[in-house]
């Protein structure tokens, strides 16, 4: 080999490893830009999850999920329904102890069950809106907001009830346009402290409810309980987790009295 050409081979090679280590940073870079956006996507989507399940906040409009009070009060509240075949067994023993409760009905379920609701008037109870078909409520549109929220205000309304009706959303969920729609139509938005997983597929027992209910309220707090559809574990808690509270000392009210 001449002295010209060994100098371009070695001028070659080195061409060579510097492509090569160009490459090499191209990737790294590549690897890192990926999992830089990998991790903000995942922050983001964590952030929004967040938004939508925290039942104390929301971006717009007031919402309410327990009251700040030193008094032993607090709001028993019953969500979805109601079913005619069960309102005897959750009505009767708010009856016979004289306890007024809120609840949170489905458009749906409003004129097919009307003597519950009828009862649930007479008892003295308070209604509140828990949109038409209890879909999830995070990633709706303007439009479908309204179409759950209006037709069940109506279809309560024309029960003949005229007392307050504030708003609460299914499974608590919430992102951008419900809040909006709320704001801009000065609703309250009311959701929970206490609440056990009466609802879960795996029905719970009754006494497993009771002690969750009874241990987690504290003044001011709102108890949320699912008796429809048949759930006699819930409905043959409410009596007894009702002893309990009165027992050391708590009053009940309706969430618009305890809000006051
Ligand atoms: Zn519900």
């Amino acid at each position: 080999m001449t002295t010209t050409s060994a100098i371009a081979s070695i001028d070659t090679m080195s061409h060579n490893s510097a492509a090569s280590a160009s490459r090499r940073s191209r990737r790294r870079h590549l690897l890192v830009g990926t999992a830089i956006t990998l991790v903000v996507l995942f922050v983001f989507a964590y952030g929004v999850k967040r938004v939508i399940q925290t039942r104390s906040w929301q971006v717009a409009g007031e919402l309410i999920s327990q009251v700040e009070t030193d008094e032993r009060v607090v709001a028993l509240t019953f969500d979805d329904g109601p079913t005619d075949s069960d309102a005897d067994a959750v009505l009767d023993v708010l009856a016979d102890r004289g306890v007024p409760a809120t609840f949170y009905v489905n458009g749906k379920d409003v004129e097919g069950n009307a003597s519950a609701m009828r009862r649930i008037i007479e008892d003295g109870h308070e209604i509140g809106n828990h949109t038409w078909s209890h879909r999830r409520m995070a990633f709706v549109s303007p439009t479908t907001v309204a179409e759950e929220i209006e037709p069940t205000d109506d279809a309560i309304r024309a029960t003949g009830y005229d007392g307050p009706l504030t708003f609460r959303p299914p499974h608590g969920q919430k992102l951008l346009t419900l809040p909006l729609y709320l704001a801009k139509h000065d609703r309250l938005t009311v959701t929970w402290d206490v609440a056990y997983e009466d609802w879960s597929g795996n029905p719970q027992s009754s006494d497993d409810i009771i002690d969750a209910t009874v241990e987690n309220t504290q003044p001011g707090s709102i108890i949320l309980l699912h008796p429809w559809f048949g759930r006699t574990n819930t409905q043959k808690a409410i009596g007894p987790a009702i002893d309990r509270l009165k027992d050391q000392g708590y009053r009940f009210v309706t969430v618009s009295e305890l809000i006051g």
